[in-house]
């Protein structure tokens, strides 16, 4: 195909996404797409921020400061059970697992390693079910761990997250991807990179769902209330984290990171999923905790 083919073929399938998006944009009037009186700011917390020694003592300090769920990492992974009881007796829900990129079994070249990633995410999968978490957060792989460009592992993306999502579909459950700041994932920057992957597997009915973390959005986003936009129903979870400047990527309100305008956008999409802490802690915990937390509701208040 010559340049000239190409700008023919170009052109005929541009009029065909514009009159495609114009019959969208058409389809609900602004007041209807805004969805704010649903919104609500449900916390969750990760394990490591979380105030306290043994795992039974952090579960009780998220409940007492009123986080409502509690993001297990990867070790829970076959152990849904004893997790799910833990979780129960500290009347908490599970918001989701934290699995990270199998090694990135899934951006190398030699094809071979995606069956070890596939059997992996789907026990994942399986646990998540059994802890009924909102999904398993999936980095298909950090910049160290592939050679492959952004058009490949996309694709490889296309071939391999349908056939998990539909399995995680079948367990009650999603797959996150996590778009990472650009050093970590030159693939997968903005919550919108992540949005238009889910969407082109199938979205949520192929179990393929995104999320937005603060730390990376303050690095690769333009405006956190549009790439919330952006995500829409697909945004199934959310990272909270100060952002680059110091103390860095701290808890919410020990830097100067405004969560105002990301709220807004949870807000406007009638977000009803949790936000999690994912970040550390400059001071002592049982002090900065609580005091995070109520700078997240008066930021909730403003949005
Ligand atoms: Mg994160």
């Amino acid at each position: 195909m010559d340049r000239r083919q190409f700008f023919g073929s170009s052109l005929i399938a541009g009029i065909g996404l514009t009159g495609a998006g114009i019959t969208q944009a058409s389809a609900k009037t602004t007041a209807e797409l805004d969805k704010r009186k649903d919104a609500k700011l449900r916390i969750s917390c990760q394990l490591a921020p979380a105030p306290g020694k043994t795992i039974e003592e952090k579960l009780a300090a998220m409940k007492k400061y009123g986080c409502e769920a509690v993001e297990y990492s990867g070790n829970v992974v076959g152990k849904g059970k004893e997790f799910k009881k833990l979780a129960d007796d500290a009347g908490l829900k599970v918001s989701a697992i934290c699995w990270g990129s199998h090694n990135g079994d899934l951006c190398k070249e030699d094809t071979g390693r995606i069956q070890f990633v596939k059997d992996a995410l789907k026990a994942a999968l399986e646990t998540a079910g059994e802890l009924e978490a909102q999904g398993v957060i999936y980095v298909p792989a950090f910049a160290n761990q592939t050679t492959l460009s952004n058009q490949e592992i996309r694709k490889r993306c296309l071939d391999f997250l349908p056939e998990v999502g539909e399995f995680a579909v079948k367990n009650k459950t999603f797959i996150i991807l996590e778009p990472l700041c650009r050093f970590e994932a030159f693939f997968l920057r903005q919550v919108a990179d992540g949005a238009s992957i889910a969407r082109d597997c199938g979205g949520l009915a192929k179990g393929v769902s995104v999320m937005g973390d603060f730390y990376h959005m303050d690095t690769e986003e333009t405006n956190n209330m549009g790439a919330f936009i952006s995500a829409g129903e697909l945004l199934k979870h959310v990272h909270l984290a100060g952002g680059r400047a110091e103390p860095r990527r701290t808890f919410p309100g020990q830097n100067n990171l405004s969560f105002v305008e990301g709220f807004r956008g949870l807000k406007y999409i009638g977000y009803q999923g949790f936000c999690s802490f994912e970040c550390g802690c400059a001071g002592d915990k049982a002090v900065e905790f609580p005091k995070s937390i109520e700078f997240l509701k008066k930021q909730w208040d403003e949005a």
